[in-house]
């Protein structure tokens, strides 16, 4: 009923913009992206099967390289599923929490639709998953991946991390990243999710209402503006001293 709703509405605010050429002129002409748009904000979290949302992450985290600075870490995933009996996509995506599983794939669906190509690196992790886990990383119960200390374990992982998937080559996808975690920073507020580290740890994305996100996104954001503050002195600077 909802939907129907919804979509009458959107179908009368269709013909109520392409009815008044004369205020369209006011305003930016709708556009296939404004069609595509709307795809996503019919995304009824609530109302979407299980299978159509792991299918659609698990598609993501399969077409995505898994690399860090220890190289080739795809086999981490496997490893730790095949230990539990699980397969993968069991594993990694049904390990995820349920809404916020629903509110990744309403946030994917958007980016799509916005001409953004991102990826997933990394969903659930239980606590040998982490073990294993390198770079930057929190102790084994400890990540909000599913860390049986912070989370209930599987079932409950509410972090993933997510990067871009632009440019066809490590070089082009690496420096196309801030594209996407600036798409995150504007626009996860509409789907309640968020990078709790900004660029301290930046594919790393949780719910906004994780103890995760109040614990570490303020002081994150605080940091980000005084560096930002600090960054244009120096330019202004730089730029008085040359006059
Ligand atoms: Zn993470």
């Amino acid at each position: 009923m909802f939907v129907l709703h919804r979509l009458g509405a959107s179908l009368i605010l269709g013909i109520v913009l392409f009815s008044f050429p004369a205020r369209a002129a006011l305003h930016p002409a709708p556009t296939s992206s404004f069609l595509d748009g709307l795809v996503w904000q019919l995304c009824i979290p609530q109302m979407l099967p299980d299978a159509v949302v792991e299918n659609y992450l698990f598609a993501i985290y399969e077409a995505t390289p898994k690399i860090d600075k220890t190289g080739d870490f795809t086999w981490k995933d496997a490893y730790a599923a095949q230990l539990v009996g699980m397969d993968r996509k069991t594993f990694v995506i049904g390990g995820v929490e349920a809404k916020f599983k629903r509110a990744l794939y309403c946030m994917f669906r958007a980016m799509e639709a916005n001409g953004i190509k991102a990826g997933i690196t990394s969903a659930f992790r239980n606590n040998f998953r982490q073990f294993i886990a390198g770079g930057q990383r929190n102790a084994p119960g400890e990540t909000y991946h599913g860390g049986d200390k912070v989370t209930l374990g599987y079932g409950y992982g509410i972090a993933v991390d997510i990067v871009s998937l632009h440019g066809s080559t490590r070089a082009e996808q690496l420096a196309s990243n801030p594209v996407v975690w600036k798409w995150i920073d504007r626009n996860g507020e509409l789907f309640g999710v968020g990078r709790p580290y900004l660029d301290r740890d930046a594919p790393h994305v949780t719910p906004r209402t994780s103890p995760e996100y109040a614990a570490h996104y303020l002081a994150s954001l605080r940091k980000a503006i005084l560096a930002a503050m600090t960054k244009t002195k120096k330019k202004n600077g730089r730029h008085t001293k040359r006059q």
